[in-house]
This record gives C-alpha cells, structure tokens and sequence, in this order.
C-alpha cells in the first residue's frame, strides 16, 4: 500500500444551518452578469454568453476575519450569489439545470483591482488578481429544498454599515440555470461545485480593518472583517 510522502490535504467545507457540512470541489466565477456592473468596468452589457474564471477550491473562508492581502492598493467587495452543485453533469441543458443545484450561500468575490486591470491591458491570465488566499468568503449554505431556487430578490453590500452595493437578482443577464447549462458545456460539473454567479454595480475599495456584510434576500447574510 503506497503512503502518502505530503500528508492530502483536509477538503475546503462549508456548513449548513445544521451544521452538517458540504466539501467544495471548485470555484467558478462568472464575469459581469449584471448590466449595471457590466457598464462600470467599461463593458457592453449585451447579452454575449458568460465568460468564466475559477478560483482554488481553498480560497473559500468561512472566517469572521481575514487577512488584508498582500500585493494590493485596491482591493474590491462583489457580493455575489453562490450555487452549490448538488448533482454534476455535462451538456446540462437550463431546463434541467436547477436540478443539479443543492443550494446557495452569500459569497464575496474579492478581487485585486489593481492586478486585474494590469492584467487586462497586458492581455494576461486574472489568476493573480482574483484567485488569492481568503479572496472567497462564504456564508452557510441553505439548501434548495429549504429555500427554493432565489430568481430575484435583493443582493446588496454595506461597508461599515454604509450601503455600497445594491441590485436583484432577477437583473441577471444570464439567470443560474443558463450559467449553469454555459459552464456544463465548458467542463464537467460535480457535487460540490461552486458557481459565483457575478455581481451587481456598486464595487469598490476596501480597507484594512472593514467590516463587510452581505445580504441577499431568502438566501441569509454574509459578515467578514479585512484586516
Ligand atoms: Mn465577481
């Protein structure tokens, strides 16, 4: 029987209100989903499909406090709702896609500004500027079968207590069922997928020693301080 030289690592875990626990396999992000925000990063908010990025599955924090992150002067909040993938698949087709959800969590999709913009102009990968540690605060997980399957509703981000962002989940430009049946037919889906389905206008800066709290209607609330 061959050992292991590097002891595996434990799974990355979020928990539900029961305190059972789900392990997370990945974390896709999709990139302006919202037209508002579309159009403040300098975009078209037409409806051209979603293009994805991922983060490492050990990004993901369930913490009260993280860390301020090394290599940036420009560090920005997106609260975004998060599917959970319950059941995987390829090809879903969106008919179907929701089936395949287990539930959702409020997530913060924290990104280097700074890097990504450089790495934008320079045509480079975003890796750098969204998949760092902590960059993935998650709240608990509600299952599908508690709360149904959020459509609309309203996603919004204070920062010390002063609201920054707000929106509706039913401003999606491509809905969790569509993102779903698009990245299914990107890559294989498994249970314990997580998709970050993008974030309404209102992003900006955050500050060592914040207090973010994220909201998101019939789906709970996520509160994490930075520094
Ligand atoms: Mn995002």
């Amino acid at each position: 029987m061959p050992r292991f030289l590097l002891p595996p690592h434990a799974p990355t875990v979020l928990a539900t209100a029961t305190g059972d626990l789900v392990a997370v396999r990945r974390v896709y992000c999709v990139g302006r989903n919202y037209g508002a925000h579309a159009r403040e990063m300098g975009g078209d908010p037409a409806r051209e499909p979603p293009f994805f990025f991922s983060k490492p599955a050990d990004a993901v924090t369930t913490a009260a406090r993280i860390p301020f992150p090394p290599a940036t002067a420009d560090l920005h909040h997106e609260v975004e709702l998060v599917a959970v993938v319950g059941r995987g698949g390829v090809d879903i087709p969106a008919a179907h896609a929701l089936e395949h959800v287990f539930g959702y969590t409020v997530g913060i999709d924290l990104t280097r500004r700074d890097l990504q913009e450089l790495a934008r102009k320079a045509g480079r990968p975003w890796d750098m500027a969204k998949g760092f540690d902590h960059s993935a605060p998650c709240g608990v997980v509600r299952p599908a079968t508690e709360i149904g399957h959020p459509a609309a509703g309203a996603i919004a981000l204070e920062v010390n207590g002063e609201g920054r962002q707000s929106g509706d989940l039913g401003a999606m430009i491509w809905p969790v069922a569509d993102v779903i049946a698009q990245l299914s037919a990107l890559v294989a889906l498994e249970a314990g997928d997580l998709i970050f389905t993008g974030t309404p206008a209102g992003v900006g800066p955050v500050r060592r020693g914040d207090r973010l709290l994220a909201r998101i209607e019939g789906v709970g609330r996520l509160e994490v301080v930075v520094g």
